[in-house]
């Protein structure tokens, strides 16, 4: 897969998507992520890219003209007419696992970072096909939404986890949260490791895993929990003492 992201500071994306197992999976060549700068594609000899919006108001808006040539570069470069277009938005839907996993069966997504009071909305119009939010809270830049985005689809994307567990049994795979996890020691600071991952019982481990799963769900997120369709199975281990 690969995602272009539309930035007025290219930097600020480069150096994270480059570190840690994203930039492993780039290096490996299982996804590509690239940045372009919208303001190498503004014809005002200033270099602008934002005005002041019509009707008056605070701040200043990223003009539509250069994000669109921006947009064209891309195209011609991937050689598709109509990629995928999100825009990074308060306004947009709540970024959930579930849509980074739809995201990552894409072959080309093209992330629009807004900044300053955000765009000229007939960009929007032109050429995104959804926005996305990263939480009800306004950023200053969509830099880090983008990223997060290109973060969590890029896991997903084949082989860049060592193992696709790394993730179906992570949280939000499937409607839960996940389980505790402990390392060594067995011991730390007076608190011990439960018992019954010393056993290699894979079973007896497996159930302990589901019912910590789902009491952490139903304590932390009872939104999640009730949106769950409890098996026979998980009623009988959520009883078990
Ligand atoms: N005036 C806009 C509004 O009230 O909806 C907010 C603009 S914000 C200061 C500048 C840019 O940051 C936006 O264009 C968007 O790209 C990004 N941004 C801010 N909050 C965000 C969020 N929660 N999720 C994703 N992007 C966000």
């Amino acid at each position: 897969m690969r995602i272009d992201i539309m930035t007025l500071f290219p930097e600020m994306c480069e150096r994270v998507y480059g570190e840690s197992i994203i930039g492993r999976g780039i290096a490996a060549g299982k996804l590509e992520v690239y940045c372009h700068n919208i303001r190498d594609y503004t014809k005002d000899k200033h270099r602008r890219v934002d005005d002041s919006p019509y009707g008056g108001g605070m701040g200043m808006l990223m003009q539509a003209e250069p994000i669109y040539c921006c947009y064209q570069h891309i195209c011609k470069e991937i050689c598709t007419e109509n990629p995928h277009v999100i825009y990074m938005s308060p306004k947009g839907k709540v970024f959930k696992q579930e849509r980074a996993v739809e995201l990552s069966h894409y072959d080309n997504i093209i992330i629009l970072c807004g900044h300053y009071e955000g765009v000229d909305e007939r960009i929007i119009e032109e050429i995104v096909d959804e926005e996305i939010s990263i939480g009800d809270y306004v950023l200053t830049g969509g830099e880090l939404g983008a990223l997060v985005v290109v973060d969590a689809v890029g896991r997903l994307c084949e082989g860049v986890l060592a193992d696709e567990s790394c993730f179906t049994e992570e949280s939000h795979f499937d409607g839960v949260l996940e389980y505790p996890q402990y390392t060594r020691p067995p011991v730390w600071h007076g608190k011990e490791v439960p018992e019954v991952l010393f056993t290699g019982h894979h079973a007896n481990i497996a159930k302990w895993r589901r019912k910590q799963s789902l009491i952490i769900t139903k304590e932390r997120r009872p939104d999640m929990y009730e949106k769950l369709e409890l098996t026979k199975q998980d009623k009988k281990i959520l009883s078990e003492k």
